[in-house]
């Protein structure tokens, strides 16, 4: 564990559940990714963690930010982001959030549908747009599906249109799904853009730019590529694709810039057993699905425990949240042991738990807190 965060759990010993995450490994991953891909300008995807101290250092830093609403524009703004360091990165965005922004300066707007396009030359003239795409999912542990982009054909037609209406037909970004452990998974979209770009190009529309979003991967219980790996396999397919016309790149990186740098803290509320004779163990905490371990479901995300006890005799376990709903059960499928050792009253940390997780928490469900946070 980060030496940091573990002589502030030891030193103050705050009130659980609560995340404790240092903002200089913020630093440190803005940094790593910038070395792995030069060429990128980064945008911080403000949902992962968007606390006033890592807006505050990513914007010291020269990070760019993607919003998903005019709420998250604000807080980028209060972190002293300027406005065309803002991208405003929803496809699905109301009226008065776009007026919002547009004038506040933000210029970068995203798109995937004809409504939204129209909707944009109307309340943000001028301003540059990119439409997203779907592409493969294949490969993240955390799905995006279909909800966001739209298919090639629909794209090209688009961004035609974006210029007609007045809008600058700025770029394409797609999304590869979040916590991506396929460095491939990039490449394939790549090669997608690469032709929208040529397409457009007979067409007399010359884009400019390529977001990669976001989806690069963090440890967890298993290990996945180092970022050089994306980095690579990233300049890659551009090199191979663009040649020496690179258009300007753009990744969002949400989950790499954030997660590893918190832990949660968590009391062990309960340990028992539904029958005398029963080999698991249920292990009831004082955080769950609905104080922001959101990322459980499906067991999608299955984060590392460590325990006073670790390194002692374990035996299999489900963990489960605090609350009432049984759809508060963390872990049944994903093979999770503890110590035997582990009881009622012990602290127990969750490893690299500082993306998606403090906004995700659920306002009082059941009386429960919301998440404490310390950022240091
Ligand atoms: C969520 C999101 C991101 C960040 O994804 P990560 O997997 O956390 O890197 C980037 N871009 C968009 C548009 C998103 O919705």
């Amino acid at each position: 564990m980060n030496p940091k965060i573990a002589a502030y759990l030891r030193d103050r010993a705050p009130a659980t559940p609560c995340l404790v995450l240092d903002v200089d490994t913020v630093e440190a991953n803005y940094r790593r990714l910038m070395a792995a891909m030069p060429l990128a300008r980064v945008y911080y995807a403000v949902k992962a963690n968007p606390a006033a101290p890592i807006l505050e250092r990513l914007t010291s830093l020269g990070s760019a930010f993607d919003a998903a609403s005019w709420e998250e524009i604000e807080m980028c703004l209060e972190a002293g982001a300027r406005p065309d360091a803002i991208s405003f990165g929803n496809t699905v965005k109301k009226v008065s959030a776009i007026q919002a922004a547009h004038e506040a300066g933000v210029t970068m707007f995203a798109f995937d549908s004809e409504p939204e396009l129209l909707k944009l030359a109307r309340h943000a003239p001028g301003a540059r747009v990119y439409c997203r795409i779907l592409v493969e999912n294949k490969g993240a542990e955390w799905p995006l599906s279909r909800k966001f982009g739209c298919e090639v054909e629909m794209a090209k037609k688009l961004m035609v249109q974006a210029g007609e209406l007045g809008l600058d037909p700025y770029g394409i970004s797609f999304h590869v799904g979040s916590q991506q452990t396929s460095t491939g998974a990039y490449e394939a979209a790549i090669a997608r853009v690469a032709m929208i770009f040529t397409d457009l190009k007979e067409a007399g529309i010359n884009l400019r730019m390529v977001n990669l979003g976001g989806g690069y991967p963090v440890r967890y219980r298993a290990e996945v590529p180092e970022i050089d790996a994306f980095g690579d396999a990233i300049m890659g397919a551009m090199a191979a694709h663009f040649g020496n016309a690179l258009p300007e790149i753009v990744v969002e990186p949400g989950r790499f810039m954030v997660a590893d740098a918190g832990v949660v803290e968590a009391e062990v509320v309960l340990v028992s057993r539904k029958g005398e004779e029963d080999p698991v163990r249920w292990v009831y905490l004082d955080i769950g699905r609905f104080g922001g371990l959101a990322e459980t479901e499906g067991e999608a995300i299955r984060y590392a425990f460590r325990t006073p006890h670790d390194g002692d005799a374990e035996g299999p376990v489900t963990i489960a949240g605090p609350t009432c709903d049984s759809a508060d059960t963390l872990y049944e499928k994903s093979n999770y042991r503890l110590p035997l050792a582990l009881e009622g009253g012990d602290r127990v940390q969750l490893l690299s738990t500082g993306a998606y997780v403090t906004t995700y928490a659920a306002q009082r469900f059941n009386g429960f807190r919301p998440l404490a946070e310390h950022y240091i």
